[in-house]
Order: structure tokens, then C-alpha cells, then sequence
């Protein structure tokens, strides 16, 4: 083996480093130690690489000592640490001059030299040279190339394949230092200082005598992940040629055309081999490149195939099946935001897309319908059934009921931490954010894109939230895939995760869903929902507006059959599994009418005069009500809500038993920030049980636990657990609270903190964990020290959010509660933090 600093010979048994000459000089080696014919290729490790673009080139005469015979020509691809962080184009041909074209004229025929060097001079000219392209354009004749090069670059063409090669790896090596480039990698994760290698291989001729051409391979689809071969080959071409041809041959035998399988059956048979090998040795589906010079087969690289979402999964879950691979390998394989991608619907592969614009990809999912411009236009259209998009130049809280009623969101402006970003991620719906080419006119109610095309309210479109994308009119769509790989993924993260995923859910739907993804349990049921429901909100509101304990009761009365009922449903769909309900959290006054209409029905229903309902209501607004009377506040102040919702949930507790359920539910405290509190409210709560079980004869448990929201409960964890069997972080709450930075207007300004670095993220949707982790960390500690059965959760947004999940468990929590959709999410997340 010849070496030199630098300069190493791909072989067997070379000192080959990712971390030094890069992904694919290491990957070249497998090849080689799996016997495949790659031709000779020598690799130049990162810092030389560096050295080059300085200006420092080494002597190439060691590099092209390491290859040997004539005519060589050479091809250099980059090879940086991850395939993701990019890297130059190839630049293929190096080494052709006229010397070499009289040679391969001879051997190969007149054509096949002519084509090789009018491409080299080509390429050399505008990815080396930087040349413009205008000039070559239909040139066909290498004598007028050469000519057109000398005056455009005023020197000669470089005949030295020293000079040639000395050029081209002094352009890619700047290339890769390029503030663009810099900036792309940068973004996918690479260090300041990542490196590039490069590998230069002596080309196997797929021009010219015999059967010769070059091709590209794989075995998979890469939108399904199914086992297929897939690619193309092309007879006279070099590189990736074939893909980008009409006339390329398909590889398999197919019944639309001529194809490589029956052209050169045992070199088909050769590929498919080596496919099988690079399964199975690589543990990856690999996509082949390879050269077919004469009749022979070379291998000229192998890169990692490309796939979508759904793909990944099935590839992953598909070398585990087959025993390449361990389980706990497929799980660390898929990325979370691949899951996301896969948990929405998504434009069926392959149909044809009409771009109308692109913006950044806020929120994932894919969605059609009519452009409305406004809150009102949204809700009009769901009142219609009819899908539609709401675009904005910018949102604000008050669009918010618009995104409610919208399939997707679009804006002109804002990044992915805008308001509209933020709430369509935690809608679930899909959005296109900072669309900077449109120019919307709400007050025309028009949309123009670029080109100068213009859209009105009315017209369809479609939005792509997975790629940024804006397109043209309805576009077929494909349903989540949740069957096969996904189950598997599913299920093997559970087997090993060691932290439990549990599922806010307040509806039936909710909780359907949340056991079709198989969670742990329901670790916040907010109640307040179901005072929403608008059957019962006339009720509600007579109960809030009572002037005596006597109509409160009353009212109260009639609402707690309706909320047994809803116990009795989550009790029976969740079948055993643990249920935490939390008591009623916000402010009254959110539950009555803010308008002169609503108001004058609520005198209607209530046969009282306007005047006193109004007074009323009035008697109940706060300036802050966040930090007013919610939470346990009402339950101190109010007691006789809370009193109605425990009898309710022991009663459908009692209901349940008889029929043969074992549910032990969890009632949970929201707001706390005392012992006291959690003390008054107990003894109450614990009457209510003592009642029921002797009314109902039955033995009814429960487990009482605190949400520690507020900053004071987790520095008073120690006192406050006295009373809990578990402690909920409620990190939306406390967050807003440690920040003192309002969870509903934060939207505002959060781009611009995000931008200008104050925020690293918006810490409402990852955990802040410097701050927000610091109180978390010390009330888990002093509440487990206080009392070490204590079961520890959190059941903010955070919970469904990979970074938030790993920190949990490093906190030693035992579950975590997020929204049913992100229960797979988190659920995987906590499988890669326990790997
Ligand atoms: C919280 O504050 O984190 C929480 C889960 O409660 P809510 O979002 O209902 O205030
Ligand atoms: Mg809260």
C-alpha cells in the first residue's frame, strides 16, 4: 500500500476514518472489503483538503503515482462526515486532453471520444472555472469547445491531467469553505469547523466499444420502504446520466421497454447481488452507482438510499425484522420529525405538483381547499363543510378561531416560530410560514404570487407544511400510515422505553385515539371542556351567575348527572388503565357571554333582567384573571363545584366497579401554590368519598395529586406532597409563570426573540430547560425526598416534545402527558432517550 500524508489508497486494510476523509471514502472501503469491483480510488483526508483551499496544494505527482496505467481518467466526488451536510458536486472526466482523445478514439470509436471530451471542457470550464454556461450551449464539436474555453477564460485548456486535477480540487475545496455552504450544512446540524475529504477514482469507461454505460440501482421504493428495484441504465454514459434520460433502459425485465436485466442478464444478476451484500454488511439499503465497461461491471459508490417518511420507518423496522439490524437500532434510526411527517396526511406520491410559491415548512401536513383572508371567511366555510386555507399577511390572537376553522394556514411573513407557526403546530395543522414571494391585500381580498398570478378568495389551493410548498388547485392526498412498520415501531419502543406516555385527553375522540396509539393512560382530563359542551353552558352559566348557595346547588344538581355520564365513558374506554382528571382550572368569567346577544339569552334563560346579568358579569371580570380567581382558588372559594365533580367521578367510579372495572382514579389540583390549599380541598374531597362509599356500598379509591404550575409549588414541593400521592408539572403554566410572560400574547414577540437570541427556542414549545428544568428538577427532588412514593409527571405541551421527554427522564419522572397526536412522538422519543 503506497501513503503519503494526506493521500491514502482505498484498500482493505487502509487507515480509512468518517471522521477524517468522510462518510464516503469510508464507505468505498466497505465496498472493497466485500469484494465488489471498485476501481481504484484514493482518499484525501479533511485537513489536506483544508490546506488545499489556503492555497496549500501538496504534490499531486504522489497522488496519481497511487494509479497506474494509461489513458487514466479520474473522477473526484466530496466525501464530507454526513451524507446531510452536502458537499461539491462530482466532477467526473478529469484527465482528458487531446492526447486522450486521440487514444479513445482509436479504442472506443470517434463519437464516444468526442462525447467524453466536450463534457470535461464543459464541466471544466463552468464548475471549475466558473465560466458562464451561455457560450457551450449546443457546441457539439471538442475543437470549438476548447477554442471558446481559451477566449473565455483568455488561457489555454489545461492538456496536463497535474493542472486539471490541481484546478478541480482547489474549486471544490473552496467551494465547501463558501459562506452559502457553510450556512446549509450549518443548518443540518455540522460543526464550524466540519471537514471535507475528497476521493479521486480512476473511471471505468461506460463509453465506446461493447456494452458499456453507466447506471444507478436500489432495492427499495423510496416512498414505501417495499422491496423493488428501482433506477435506471444507460448504453455510452458516464455518471448519473441515466436518470435524468428518456432513453435510459429500466433494470428489471418491464413491459414498457427494453431493459438491462434482459441486455446483460448475468451483470443484472452481479448487481442485485451486490445489493444483497451492501443489506446485509452496510446494515442500510444502499443505491448503487456503477459503470459498465465492455460487459464488465464496476462499482463505482454506494450512498445511502433516499427515502420519505414513511419509508424510513419501513426500512428500519425491515432490516430489524430480518435480524440485520437490532430493534433498539430500528427505533434510534427514525428521527421524530420523521414520525411527525408520517402522523399527517401527506400529497399522495407522485402526483403532479403546480408550484404556485414556496415558504417555510412551520407545521407538518398537507391540506386543500378555498383561500379565505379572514377569521370569519374560516368559519363560514367549516359552517359549509368546506375545506379552506386562511392566509395572512402575519397572524395574531385573533385569528386564532380562524385556524381553528381553517385546514391550513398560510402567511407572507414569519418565521417558524411565528404565531401562526406556533398555534398551527399545536392545532395540528399544516402551515406554509413567511411565504416572502406572495403579496396578500386583504382588504381586496387577493393573493398574488410570484409571476404576478392572481388568486381570490374562493380559489383552491393547496399547502405542503411538510416542504413549504404552495400549490395550484386540489391535490390528491394519502391518509397516516399507521399500519405495519409503524405498529412495529410502536410497539418496540414500548418495549424499551422506561418512562411512561400517558395522553391529555378531555373528549371520547381524545381518548379513542389516544388507545389506538396505546398509551399508558390519560394523564390530564380538563374538565373545563366539558363545561363547554354547548348543551350544558346555559346550565353552567346559571351555576357561575347563582346569587345563593341554594341555586348554586340547585344548578350544580343538574349538571352532575352530565358529568357523571362523561366519568363513566372515559372510565369504560380507558378499561383499567389510570385516569387523571383534573378539577376545574379556569377563570368563571370565561364561561360567559362577552356580547350583547349571548348576554340577552342568558336573561332569557335565566328570567332575569338584562340589567342584573350584566351587573353580574361585570362583578365577575379581573384584570389579570390568569393570576386571578382559576385554579384551586375556586375550589377554596367556591367549594361546592368541586364537591359536584368529585361526587361525579366517585359515582361513575362506584358504576364501574359494579360492572366488574377496576379504576382507581386520580383527581388532580390545579393552580396550587400551598400546603393549605391542597389540605382544604382534600378534606372535602375525601367527605365526598367517605359519602359515596357508604351510600353506594362500595369500596371507592383514589389517588389526590397536585399540579405544580406556579414556581411556589415546586419550591414548596416538600409540604405540599404531604398531601399528593403525585405531582403534575403543569409546564404551560409554569412556564407563563417564571417567565412572567403571558402564554397567549407571547406570539407577538416571539419571533423577535427567537431572532435576536434572547430565546434559544420558544420556551413553550421546548422545555426552557435552564429555568423552567432548574424548579422542575428541584421540586421532583425535595417532593420525592418528602415522600419517595411520590409518582412524578409532567403534562404540559412540553410532554410531547423529544428534548422535554429525555429531560423528564433524566429527572427521573415517570411519565409524561402530551396530546394524543404527539403520543407516538413522545413515545419514541422516550425509547431513544433510554437506548
Ligand atoms: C399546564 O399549565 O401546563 C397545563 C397542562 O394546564 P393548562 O394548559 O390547561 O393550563
Ligand atoms: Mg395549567
Amino acid at each position: 500500500m503506497l501513503d503519503t500524508p494526506g493521500f491514502t489508497e482505498i484498500t482493505s486494510t487502509a487507515d480509512i476514518a468518517a471522521g477524517r476523509h468522510g462518510r464516503r471514502a469510508k464507505c468505498l472501503q466497505r465496498l472493497i472489503r466485500m469484494d465488489l469491483p471498485v476501481p481504484p480510488t484514493v482518499a484525501i483526508a479533511f485537513d489536506t483538503v483544508r490546506a488545499i483551499a489556503e492555497g496549500d496544494l501538496p504534490d499531486l505527482s504522489t497522488l496519481l503515482s497511487l494509479f497506474d496505467g494509461q489513458p487514466m481518467l479520474l473522477s473526484v466526488r466530496s466525501s464530507s462526515e454526513t451524507p446531510d451536510w452536502g458537499g461539491p458536486g462530482a466532477v467526473l472526466g478529469i484527465g482528458m486532453n487531446d492526447a486522450a482523445h486521440a487514444i479513445l478514439s482509436n479504442t472506443l470509436g470517434h463519437d464516444a471520444a468526442d462525447a467524453a471530451y466536450l463534457r470535461f471542457i464543459r464541466t471544466f470550464a463552468t464548475e471549475v472555472m466558473r465560466l458562464d454556461e451561455d457560450p457551450f450551449e449546443g457546441v457539439e464539436d471538442p475543437a470549438k469547445a476548447r477554442a471558446l474555453y481559451e477566449e473565455e477564460a483568455d488561457e489555454p485548456f489545461p492538456q496536463d491531467i497535474r493542472d486539471q486535477l490541481a484546478a478541480v480540487l482547489r474549486s471544490m475545496a473552496r467551494a465547501w469553505e463558501g459562506t452559502s455552504a457553510r450556512l446549509l450544512r450549518e443548518a443540518q446540524g455540522a460543526p464550524v469547523d466540519a471537514g471535507l475529504g475528497l476521493v479521486v477514482q480512476r473511471m471505468a469507461q461506460g463509453m465506446g466499444a461493447g456494452q458499456s454505460g453507466s447506471g444507478v440501482i436500489q432495492f427499495v421504493d423510496p416512498e414505501t420502504g417495499e422491496p423493488q428495484i428501482t433506477g435506471r441504465y444507460l448504453g455510452q454514459a458516464l455518471g448519473r446520466d441515466a436518470l435524468h434520460k428518456a432513453d435510459a433502459l429500466f433494470l428489471r425485465r418491464d413491459p414498457r421497454g427494453p431493459s438491462l436485466e434482459e441486455l446483460l442478464p448475468e451483470v443484472f444478476a452481479e448487481l442485485v447481488e451486490a445489493g444483497a451484500a451492501c443489506r446485509t454488511r452496510l446494515r442500510e439499503e444502499m443505491q448503487i452507482e456503477f459503470t459498465i465497461d465492455q460487459g464488465r461491471l464496476h462499482i463505482l459508490d454506494a450512498v445511502r438510499c433516499p427515502r420519505d417518511a414513511r419509508a424510513s420507518v419501513a426500512i428500519a423496522t425491515a432490516l430489524a425484522r430480518d435480524g440485520i439490524i437490532p430493534r433498539a437500532e430500528a427505533v434510534e434510526r427514525v428521527t421524530p420529525a420523521t414520525l411527525a411527517r408520517l402522523l399527517h396526511r401527506q400529497i399522495a406520491p407522485g402526483v403532479a405538483r403546480d408550484l404556485l410559491a414556496n415558504g417555510i415548512a412551520a407545521s407538518p401536513g398537507a391540506a386543500s381547499g378555498r383561500i379565505v383572508l379572514d377569521s370569519a371567511a374560516a368559519q363560514a366555510a367549516l359552517a359549509r363543510d368546506e375545506p379552506c386555507i386562511l392566509i395572512r399577511r402575519e397572524t395574531t390572537p385573533d385569528d386564532v378561531r380562524g385556524m381553528h376553522a381553517a385546514d391550513g394556514v398560510l402567511t407572507e411573513r414569519g418565521g417558524i416560530t411565528s404565531h401562526a407557526a406556533v398555534i398551527a403546530r399545536g392545532l395540528g395543522l399544516p402551515c406554509v410560514a413567511g411565504a416572502t414571494s406572495i403579496r396578500v391585500d386583504e382588504r381586496k381580498g387577493t393573493v398574488i404570487f410570484p409571476g404576478g398570478l392572481k388568486l381570490q378568495a374562493g380559489d383552491e389551493i393547496t399547502l405542503d407544511g411538510a416542504t413549504g410548498e404552495v400549490l395550484r388547485g386540489v391535490v390528491a392526498m394519502q391518509e397516516p400510515q399507521l399500519g405495519g412498520p409503524f405498529a412495529d415501531l410502536m410497539a418496540w419502543s414500548d418495549q424499551i422505553r422506561d418512562i411512561g406516555v400517558r395522553a391529555n385527553a378531555d373528549t371520547v375522540a381524545d381518548a379513542t385515539l389516544a388507545r389506538r396509539f396505546g398509551v399508558d393512560g390519560i394523564g390530564l382530563c380538563r374538565t373545563e371542556h366539558m363545561f363547554f359542551d354547548p348543551a350544558r353552558l346555559t346550565v353552567v352559566r346559571e351555576m357561575i351567575l347563582a346569587e345563593n348557595a341554594r341555586d348554586r346547588e340547585a344548578a350544580l344538581a343538574r349538571l352532575l348527572p352530565m358529568q357523571r355520564a362523561d366519568f363513566t365513558e372515559l372510565f369504560q374506554l380507558m378499561d383499567g388503565l389510570p385516569v387523571t382528571i383534573r378539577l376545574l382550572d379556569p377563570p368563571l368569567h370565561e364561561f360567559l357571554p362577552a356580547e350583547g346577544e349571548g348576554m340577552r339569552a342568558l336573561a332569557e334563560a335565566l328570567d332575569r333582567p338584562l340589567s342584573e346579568v350584566k351587573r353580574r358579569i361585570r362583578s365577575l371580570q379581573e384584570y389579570n384573571p390568569m393570576l386571578g380567581m382559576r385554579g384551586v382558588r375556586l375550589g377554596v372559594s367556591v367549594p361546592e363545584i368541586y364537591d359536584m365533580q368529585a361526587r361525579a367521578i366517585f359515582e361513575a367510579t362506584a358504576d364501574a366497579m359494579q360492572n366488574g372495572a377496576k379504576v382507581v382514579p386520580e383527581i388532580m389540583i390545579p393552580l396550587v401554590t400551598a400546603r393549605r390549599e391542597v389540605e382544604l380541598v382534600g378534606r372535602r374531597i375525601e367527605a365526598i368519598a367517605a359519602a359515596v362509599r357508604r351510600e353506594r356500598r362500595a369500596v371507592v379509591e383514589y389517588r389526590l395529586g397536585v399540579m405544580v404550575e406556579t414556581p411556589r409549588a415546586a419550591l414548596r414541593a416538600a409540604e405540599i406532597v404531604e398531601g399528593a400521592s403525585f405531582l403534575s408539572f403543569g409546564t404551560n403554566d409554569l412556564t407563563q409563570m417564571t417567565y412572567g410572560l403571558s402564554r397567549d400574547d407571547a406570539g407577538r414577540f416571539m419571533s423577535a426573540y427567537v431572532n435576536e437570541g434572547v430565546f434559544q427556542e420558544d420556551p413553550f414549545q421546548t422545555l426552557d430547560v435552564d429555568g423552567v428544568g432548574e424548579l422542575l428538577l428541584l421540586g421532583a427532588r425535595r417532593g420525592r425526598e418528602a415522600r419517595p412514593d411520590v409518582t412524578l409527571a409532567l403534562c404540559g405541551e412540553h410532554g410531547g416534545n423529544p428534548e422535554s421527554v429525555a429531560f423528564c427522564r433524566f429527572a427521573g419522572f415517570d411519565y409524561v402527558s402530551c396530546s394524543p397526536f404527539r403520543v407516538p412522538i413522545a413515545k419514541l422519543s422516550a425509547a431513544q432517550a433510554t437506548i
